[in-house]
């Protein structure tokens, strides 16, 4: 059975783009066909697993504007197994682009059924908002992960993100579910982190994934490198915590 799962938050910086690929890369290194989806105007996950956006020949753009085959858009990874859609700049201009065009929510997800099946699991890395591509990622989901920053104001917007999540389960996509919720760049040496944690334990209950994700300067390190993490340094603590958050998704299924 594979999987299509958007990893969202309009929030920046809350670690989508890092869960994305790491998360990715640990899954396919526990064996699993994954597919990263970017779709994300500022392409870091497509720079993160070490294209170099300048060779690209098709990006998401053409697939979802310009309905070129998704096949014809997947490159490989260094990793094996671990396939990825890219994006490049050219799709900051989607969002006005996609407003008149017909069925433009159901784009993304008329693309993907046409490669979901060669996947275990097809990683959507959301862009920072709550705008046309972030619906078309939610309409061809199955689920949602949604990465919190460990942080002030952690809760802050979710139930923005919430609101979506529910229209596009009215209107769009019935089926879509929460997969899960994914503490990030937890700081263990402040209260801080632990109150948010309570926080959102309060809000999402048993949704809270029990790996936690620790600010490790090695995940910030590794996409300069164009590497995921169990590449770039597989001793780390980082590079740790994301195999077992693969584990634990894997688990859930
Ligand atoms: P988003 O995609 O939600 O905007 P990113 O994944 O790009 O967030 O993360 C924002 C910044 O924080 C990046 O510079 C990233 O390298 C860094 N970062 C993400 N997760 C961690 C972590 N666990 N520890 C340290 N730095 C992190
Ligand atoms: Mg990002």
């Amino acid at each position: 059975m594979s999987k299509i799962i958007a990893i969202t938050n309009q929030k920046g910086g809350v670690g989508k783009t890092t869960t994305s690929i790491n998360l990715g890369a640990s899954l396919a290194t526990l064996g699993k066909k994954v597919l990263l989806v970017d779709i994300d105007p500022q392409g870091n996950t497509t720079s993160g697993v070490g294209i170099n956006k300048a060779d690209v020949v098709h990006c998401i753009y053409d697939v979802i504007i310009n309905d070129v085959h998704p096949k014809d858009a997947i490159c490989k990874s260094e990793i094996d197994n671990l396939d990825i859609i890219p994006a490049t700049i050219q799709l900051a201009g989607a969002e006005i682009e996609l407003v008149p065009t017909i069925s433009r929510e159901i784009r993304l997800k008329k693309s993907l059924q046409l490669v979901k099946h060669l996947y275990d699991y097809v990683l959507i890395d959301c862009p920072p908002s709550l705008g046309i591509l972030t619906v078309n990622s939610l309409t061809a989901a199955d689920s949602v992960i949604i990465p919190i920053q460990c942080e002030y104001y952690a809760l802050e917007g979710l139930s923005q993100l919430l609101n979506t999540v529910r229209l596009v389960q009215k209107h769009l996509n019935t089926n879509l579910q929460i997969e899960g919720v994914l503490l990030t760049m937890l700081d263990a040496r402040t209260n801080l982190g632990i109150q948010v944690i309570e926080e959102v334990k309060k809000y999402f209950q048993e949704k809270v994934y029990q790996t936690i994700i620790p600010r490790n300067v090695r995940l910030s390190e590794a996409p300069s490198h164009g590497k995921p993490i169990i590449t770039y340094d597989a001793k780390s603590k980082g590079a740790e915590v994301y195999l077992e958050l693969a584990k634990e998704v894997i688990s859930i299924d």
